[in-house]
C-alpha cells in the first residue's frame, strides 16, 4: 500500500472542507456522509489512490446516490435544437418564471378575484392569440400529443385527407400513420410522393371530416414536385364544411428572414392563409418549454379544449408559466430575437462566431494544436432543413487520445461537453456555448488530456 493510501482522512475531516460542506446546504447530511464513506472506500481500494479532488469525486458520488440522471450539458456541437440534448435552453425570464411559482402554491387553477376554480388553459390563452393573431389558443404536453388531440376532437371515425408526400416520420415513433390510426381517425391518402394537387384533394373531400397539413420539417423535396399552398386547402375545407388542420412542427413566430431563414412556415402566416387549427412545438423556434400548442378558430380550439383527451395531455405549472414568460417577450419582437436563447444563436453575426472561436482556441492547450475553420452549424430538431448556418469552428489535435478518445472524455467529464468528430480531430463549434462556457470548455479539455 503507498503512502498516499495509508494517509487517508478521516470522514469527519472531509466533511469539514469547504467544498464537501456545500453539499451540505443542499443535500441531506446522511447522504453525503454515505457518499463521504464510498468515496474513501474508493481511495483505500484504487490502485491510483485518493481523487485530485475529493469535493468533486464525493459530488460525483451523490449525484449518483441522488439519482440525479439528468446533468447540464456544454452543447458545442453547433446544432441549435438538439433533441437529444433537451432542445431549447429557456430564456432568463422563463426559468425566473418557473422559479416563482415552483416552490409553492399558485393561481394554477384558481380564479384570484372571484375565489372560484379557474382553468389552467387560461394562462396562456390571450398570450397566444396575441403572439399568433389566432381567435383561441391552447397549450398541451408537446405537438405529438396536440396532433392526437386535434384529430381525435375533430375528425375521430372520419376520413382525414392527407398527401401522400406528407407520410412521414419525425423520429422514433412519432409516424403520421400510426398518430392518425391512434387519434382514431381514419387515414385517406392522396396524391402521390412528389405530387399531390388540389384536384386530388377535390376528388377525396365529399364526406371526410378534416385535412391536415404535415409540415415536412426534416427533410426536403427538390426536382418534380408540386403540392397546394395552404390557402388553396383551406379554401378547400372551408367549402366542404370541414376543418382544415396544418402541423407546422418548429412553432416559428419570430421573422428571421433577414438572417436568411425564410423556408419554415410561421404561425401568423399559416393562419392568415385560413388554416382551421395550427400546431405547434414549443420547444423548436418558439424557443419555450416542451409543449404543444393548437391556435385557430375559436369553437375548434374549444373543442380541443373540451375533449377527455385534453386531461390526459394537459400541461404542467412550470410549462405554462416558461411559455407564458416566452411569448411574453415576443411582444417586442427584437426583445425576442435578442433574449430567447434559440433566435439569438441563430441570428449570431459572423464576426461574433469568429472572435468567440479565436477566444476558444487561444484558451485551448496548446498541445491540441487549435485551428480556427470555417464550417457550417445546423439549425436541428426538425427545423430549416437544409438551411446553412456559416460559422467559425475550432479544430482539435486528440494527440494519442485519438478524436473519439478525447470525445469520450469530455462528454464523461464534468461539467459534460459534447462535441463533434469529424476528419480526425475534435470540432467545437461556439455558436451554442455561451461566452461564459468557452473557459470551462477549453478547461474541459485540459482536464480530458490529463486524466
Ligand atoms: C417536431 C414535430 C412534431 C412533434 O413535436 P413534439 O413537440 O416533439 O411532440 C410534430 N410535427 C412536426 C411537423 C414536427 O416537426
Amino acid at each position: 500500500m503507498t503512502d498516499r493510501r495509508r494517509q487517508l482522512p478521516s470522514v469527519d475531516r472531509l466533511l469539514h472542507q469547504p467544498g464537501i460542506q456545500q453539499l451540505l446546504d443542499t443535500a441531506p447530511r446522511a447522504l453525503v456522509v454515505a457518499a463521504v464513506r464510498e468515496s474513501l472506500e474508493a481511495a483505500r481500494t484504487r490502485r491510483a489512490g485518493p481523487p485530485d479532488r475529493w469535493d468533486e469525486d464525493v459530488r460525483e458520488r451523490l449525484a449518483q446516490r441522488a439519482g440525479a440522471g439528468l446533468l447540464p450539458v456544454l452543447n458545442a456541437t453547433g446544432v441549435v435544437l438538439h433533441t437529444n440534448l433537451g432542445r431549447a435552453p429557456l430564456a432568463p425570464a422563463a426559468i425566473q418564471a418557473i422559479d416563482a411559482i415552483v416552490g409553492g402554491y399558485s393561481n394554477l387553477e384558481l380564479d384570484l378575484p372571484s375565489g372560484t376554480r379557474g382553468s389552467r388553459t387560461d394562462h396562456c390563452r390571450t398570450l397566444l392569440q396575441a403572439a399568433t393573431g389566432a381567435e383561441d389558443g391552447l397549450v398541451v404536453n408537446n405537438a405529438a400529443g396536440a396532433l392526437v388531440l386535434a384529430l381525435n376532437a375533430l375528425a375521430e371515425g372520419g376520413n382525414v385527407l392527407i398527401s401522400r408526400g406528407e407520410l412521414i416520420e419525425i423520429g422514433g415513433s412519432f409516424r403520421i400513420p400510426d398518430i392518425l390510426a391512434k387519434s382514431g381517425a381514419r387515414l385517406h391518402e392522396v396524391g402521390t410522393t412528389n405530387r399531390t394537387h388540389l384536384s386530388d384533394y377535390r376528388q377525396a373531400v365529399r364526406g371526410a371530416a378534416a385535412i391536415l397539413t404535415v409540415h415536412r420539417s426534416n427533410f426536403e423535396q427538390r426536382g418534380f414536385v408540386t403540392s397546394p399552398r395552404p390557402a388553396e386547402l383551406a379554401e378547400l375545407a372551408d367549402q366542404a364544411g370541414i376543418p382544415y388542420l396544418y402541423d407546422v412542427g418548429s412553432g416559428l413566430l419570430a421573422d428571421l428572414s433577414p438572417w436568411g431563414l425564410n423556408r419554415e412556415p410561421r404561425v401568423q402566416e399559416s393562419l392568415a392563409a385560413g388554416a382551421g387549427v395550427v400546431l405547434f412545438s414549443g420547444d423548436k423556434l418558439l424557443g419555450g418549454p416542451q409543449a404543444g400548442c393548437l391556435v385557430g378558430r375559436k369553437h375548434l380550439v374549444s373543442q380541443c379544449r373540451s375533449n377527455p383527451l385534453a386531461r390526459a395531455l394537459r400541461a404542467d405549472k412550470m410549462t405554462l408559466a416558461a411559455m407564458a414568460a416566452t411569448l411574453v417577450l415576443y411582444q417586442d419582437p427584437d426583445e425576442a430575437v435578442r433574449s430567447i436563447p434559440i433566435l439569438a444563436m441563430l441570428t449570431l453575426e459572423p464576426d461574433e462566431l469568429l472572435r468567440r472561436a479565436a477566444r476558444l482556441a487561444a484558451l485551448c492547450p496548446p498541445q491540441t494544436r487549435p485551428e480556427i475553420v470555417a464550417g457550417e452549424s445546423a439549425v436541428g430538431g426538425g427545423s430549416f432543413p437544409g438551411a446553412v448556418l456559416p460559422t467559425s469552428l475550432v479544430a482539435l489535435d486528440a494527440g494519442g487520445l485519438g478524436p473519439d478518445g478525447l470525445a469520450l472524455r469530455l462528454r464523461v467529464g464534468q461539467p459534460a461537453v459534447v462535441a463533434r468528430v469529424s476528419d480526425n480531430r475534435v470540432i467545437l463549434d461556439p455558436r451554442t456555448l455561451p461566452e461564459s462556457a468557452l473557459k470551462v470548455v477549453a478547461q474541459a479539455v485540459e482536464t480530458a488530456l490529463r486524466s
